[in-house]
Order: structure tokens, then sequence, then C-alpha cells
């Protein structure tokens, strides 16, 4: 029996957590749900954005889900010291759960296409996933310095890093169309020329089926506007991944409809790319889809359920259409968008 741990957080994250949690009962009522605190409300009661206690159910739950965390740019929380601030609980709960892969789904929605900057004939149909290396590159490697005029850093891989996120990448492939898109600056950085060696020589080893092509990142961060149509999985290191990932979260047109999944060899985190939006928090207008596509990238990615994430794709999809919430232009609240989901996720594909 999955045990999951649900962490709501601060501002809108307790409302579309609480929408979220429902639809998952509701499509896996076998799994065991533990609520637990996080952020500026777990500093508040426990003195600690991360408390002692939510660490310790982490450590044997199969998957995390989370809100969102943090206050106002006004709240008293911002004036703690830093490492007490709710943010902080975020940036440890990553570092605690080690996760190497960050998955971010770009998909334009039918009958929304008109909420996309693109032109609908470019945004209709658009279904990417992202998967940027999160632990490596040269955000993390300890080589680095500012001295005077001068100043570096590195951006190392090495083959183990590359090919334990490529996998995730073909894994994802397997079950949507087929095709990788391996991103990469190999003709100017070592580095990269080993990217590009090592999820190649992975593919022709293990994964056959799959149809990998290698682009420049340049080049992408051009056609992912212009083209977005010929990508299905893009997989990238963390820098390359970081600006892409936020450049191609614009097409879908709100914040609202972005899930996240974050992937290493123990618990998974699933949690709305969106903040805790304090200017509409407590007034039970916020749109859940986000953090219910996240229980579905949970089902796909963390319990292996992928007839079971589906569904909750599916219904999302057609509540979308039937009940808009505010954000997209539509009247529906919290809650009549997450009983259309729910109604939805009953009735027969
Ligand atoms: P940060 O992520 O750094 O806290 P932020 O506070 O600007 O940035 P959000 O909290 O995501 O970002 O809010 C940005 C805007 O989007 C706000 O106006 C907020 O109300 C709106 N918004 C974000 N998420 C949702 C949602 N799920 N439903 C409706 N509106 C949302
Ligand atoms: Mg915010």
């Amino acid at each position: 029996m999955p045990k999951i741990v649900t962490l709501p957080g601060d501002g809108i994250g307790p409302e579309v957590t609480a929408a979220a949690v429902e639809v998952l009962r509701e499509v896996a009522p076998d799994v065991t749900i533990e609520e637990h605190a996080i952020g500026g409300g777990a500093y508040d009661t426990y003195g600690d954005p991360l408390p002692q206690r939510t660490r310790d159910a982490l450590e044997d739950a199969d998957a995390a889900l989370l809100g969102t965390v943090g206050g106002a740019h006004n709240s008293p929380w911002n004036t703690l010291p830093r490492h007490l601030r709710p943010e902080s609980g975020l940036l440890a709960l990553r570092k605690m759960l080690g996760c190497y892969a960050n998955l971010r789904p770009v998909r334009v929605q039918p009958g929304l296409e008109h909420l996309s900057p693109l032109k609908p004939e470019l945004a209709r149909g658009v279904d990417i996933l992202i998967v940027r290396e999160l632990l490596g590159g040269i955000y993390f490697d300890g080589d680095r310095k500012i001295e005077g005029d001068t100043a570096y850093n590195t951006m190392r891989y090495t083959t183990a890093e590359v090919e334990r996120v490529a996998k995730v990448a073909f894994w994802a492939a397997e079950q949507r169309k087929g095709r990788v898109t391996s991103v990469d600056k190999a003709n100017v950085l070592e580095v990269s020329e080993l990217w590009r060696r090592d999820v190649q020589a992975l593919r022709d080893r293990e994964y056959r089926s799959i149809h990998l092509n290698h682009e420049y990142v340049d080049s992408v961060a051009m056609l992912i506007v212009a083209n977005p149509g010929r990508y299905d999985v893009i997989v990238t290191e963390n820098l390359f991944g970081d600006i892409l990932s936020d450049l191609a979260a614009v097409i879908p047109g709100s914040l609202g409809l972005m899930p996240s999944a974050s992937l290493g060899d123990g618990t998974g985190l699933f949690e709305p790319i969106h903040g805790s939006a304090p200017d509409i928090s407590g007034q039970g207008i916020a749109n859940p889809a986000a953090a219910i596509m996240s229980v579905g990238m949970m089902l796909r990615h963390g319990l292996q359920r992928g007839d079971a994430a589906n569904v909750v794709d599916r219904a999302v999809a057609l509540a979308l259409r039937e009940h808009p919430t505010r954000d997209l232009g539509g009247r529906a609240d919290t809650r009549t968008f997450t009983r259309t989901v729910l109604d939805a996720m009953g009735t027969p594909a």
C-alpha cells in the first residue's frame, strides 16, 4: 500500500492540495495519505520551515505532494533569518530527497489555445515533456570563485549523472510518442560532447525503439516557440533546462496549468510550479488544475500507475473545457472545478 505525504504549505497551497487529495483518493483508494507541515505555517507552529516530524514522515514515503510555500511580499516571514524563511523549507526538502530529474510537461489543453501567446495554429496540440538534470552542472560544482576582476564556475558531468537522467527521459518517451531530443552545446563545450556521447550510447544499448536526436540549445530556444509541435521529450542539463523550462512555461498561457515532478532514487516530489498567490488565497477561487495534474504525474512517475494517470489527465482536460477557473477567463471556483474533475473521472472515456 503506497504511502503519500502531503505538504499543503502556505497561501493557496492548502486549497489546491485539498482538491488534489480528493482526486487522489477517488482514483487510488488504497493509498495512505499523511499530511505534514512545511513552509511559513510550519515555522509558526514548530519554529522550523521543514520540521523533523515532516522529515521523518518522508523517510518511508513513496511520494510527496507539495502545495506552495511562502507569504506575500510584506509577510513577517520575509524578515526572518534566511534559514527560517518558508522557501528554505522547500530548498531543504529538495536537498533531502535528492531528486536528479525535474519533469515539466508543457501542454496546450484542447479548447484553451486562445490563452497561449503563440498563434492558435502553432499552439494547438503542443505536448512537450522537458526533463531537466537537477543536481549537477554549473550551479553545483565546487570549482567556483570570484576574485578581483576574475570569476569562474565549472560545468561538470559524469557518465553516471548523464545516464540516470537520460533513463528517465527514455522511460517517459516510451509512454509517449517515443521521441527524445537531447539538448546540448556540443559544438563548443566538452561537457556537452560527453553528454551527447553518453545519451546516444545509452539509447543504442537499451532503448533502441526510441527515436533520439541531438540539437543545440540556442536552436531549441528558437524552435520551441517557432515550431513547438516538433518536440516530444526534451532532455537537457541543469542550466539549459532551467532556461528552456521557463521559456516553455509561457506557452500554455497560465501558471495554473503547470504541474511538475522531481524524481530520484527515493521519494519523488510532485508540485504545481505556481507560487502561493497571496493575492487570491483564502477566497476559494484558486485554480487547482496544476495540483491535480501533479497527482497525475505522481500516479504515472511515482507509483507506476499509468492508467490511473490517464483517467486524471482526461478528466482535467474535460473540466478545463466545461468549467474553466477565473485565471483562465472562466467563472468556476476551486470547488466547482474539482467537482467537475471528480464527476468526469466516473465517466467512461
Ligand atoms: P513566486 O513564485 O516567486 O512566489 P509570484 O508570487 O509572483 O512568484 P505566484 O504566487 O504564482 O507567483 O502568483 C503569480 C500570479 O498568478 C498571481 O496573480 C496569482 O494570483 C496567480 N496565480 C498563481 N497560481 C494560481 C492558481 N493556481 N490559480 C489562480 N491564479 C494563480
Ligand atoms: Mg509567490
